[in-house]
C-alpha cells in the first residue's frame, strides 16, 4: 500500500507559519441589555474555528426564539440551585430576577484542548472568573453608541412585556458603570467595526508569550542550531 505524502507545510510570502502550542483563552464579553453583545458573539462564533461558545444554564424563561442548549440550558431555580450548590458552577449571579451560571465541566474540557472560550456573563460573573484564573481572562465591555439606540434595541425584543423592559432598563442603568473594571472598551456604533476590535483583541491576546507555551521550545531549538 502506498503511503500517503503529507501535505507541504504551508507558506504565506514565502515563510513558513509554525503552529506553536498555546494556553487557550477566557474571553468575556459583557455589556448592558441593548449594546448588541449577542449579535457580536454570535458572529464570532461563526467566524473563528478555535472559540467555542460557553453555554450557560439559566432559569429565565425561554423566548420563543431561543433553542434550548443552544442559547441557554433552561433549568428550575431548584435544579440551578442544586448544580450551584455541589459546586458544578463556575460562577453564577442573580441578573433580573432570574439565575445564571457557567457550567464548569464543558469549560474545562475546552481549554485542556487548547480552544478558547467565549464568554456572554455579566460583570458579577467576570469578577468570579478573575478571582479563579486572572492570568487566563480577557476582558471586553462593550457600550452603545447612545442610549436612544440602547433603548430602541431593548424594545426592539417584541417577546418582552414593559415590565420586563423596564427592569433591563433599570438593570442598564447600574452596568453601564462596570466598563472599568475590564480590560478593553468596545463601543458598538458599527457592528462590522465593533467585531474587527473585537477580533484584533482575540488575536493579540491570542499571540502574547505566555499564552503561547510552544515558544519555549521553539526558541531554545533555534539558539541550539546558532
Ligand atoms: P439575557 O437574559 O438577556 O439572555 O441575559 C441577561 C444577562 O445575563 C446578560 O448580561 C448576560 O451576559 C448575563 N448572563 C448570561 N449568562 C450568564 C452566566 O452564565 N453568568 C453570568 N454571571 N451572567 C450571565
Amino acid at each position: 500500500m502506498s503511503k500517503k505524502k503529507k501535505p507541504a507545510a504551508k507558506k504565506k510570502n514565502g515563510v513558513r507559519r509554525e503552529k506553536l502550542a498555546r494556553r487557550g483563552l477566557m474571553f468575556v464579553l459583557s455589556s448592558p441589555s441593548g449594546a448588541g453583545k449577542t449579535t457580536l458573539t454570535r458572529l464570532l462564533v461563526q467566524k473563528e474555528e478555535n472559540i467555542e461558545l460557553s453555554i450557560s444554564v439559566t432559569t429565565r424563561p425561554r423566548r420563543p426564539s431561543e433553542v434550548e442548549g443552544v442559547h441557554y440550558h433552561f433549568k428550575s431555580r431548584e435544579e440551578f440551585e442544586r448544580m450551584r450548590d455541589q459546586g458544578e458552577l463556575l460562577e453564577w449571579a442573580e441578573v433580573h430576577g432570574n439565575y445564571y451560571g457557567t457550567p464548569a465541566k464543558p469549560v474545562e474540557k475546552a481549554i485542556a484542548k487548547g480552544k478558547d472560550i467565549l464568554f456572554d456573563i455579566d460583570y458579577q460573573g467576570t469578577r468570579q472568573l478573575y478571582k479563579k484564573a486572572s492570568s487566563d481572562v480577557v476582558s471586553i465591555f462593550i457600550l452603545p453608541p447612545s442610549i436612544a439606540e440602547m433603548k430602541k434595541r431593548i424594545r426592539r425584543r417584541a417577546a418582552e412585556d414593559e415590565m420586563t423592559i423596564k427592569k433591563r432598563l433599570e438593570t442598564a442603568k447600574h452596568e453601564l458603570k462596570r466598563w472599568g473594571e475590564y480590560d478593553y472598551v468596545v463601543i458598538n456604533d458599527d457592528l462590522d467595526a465593533a467585531f474587527a476590535d473585537i477580533h484584533s483583541i482575540l488575536q493579540a491576546e491570542r499571540m502574547k508569550r505566555v499564552r503561547r507555551t510552544g515558544v519555549e521550545a521553539f526558541a531554545k531549538k533555534l539558539q541550539a542550531k546558532l
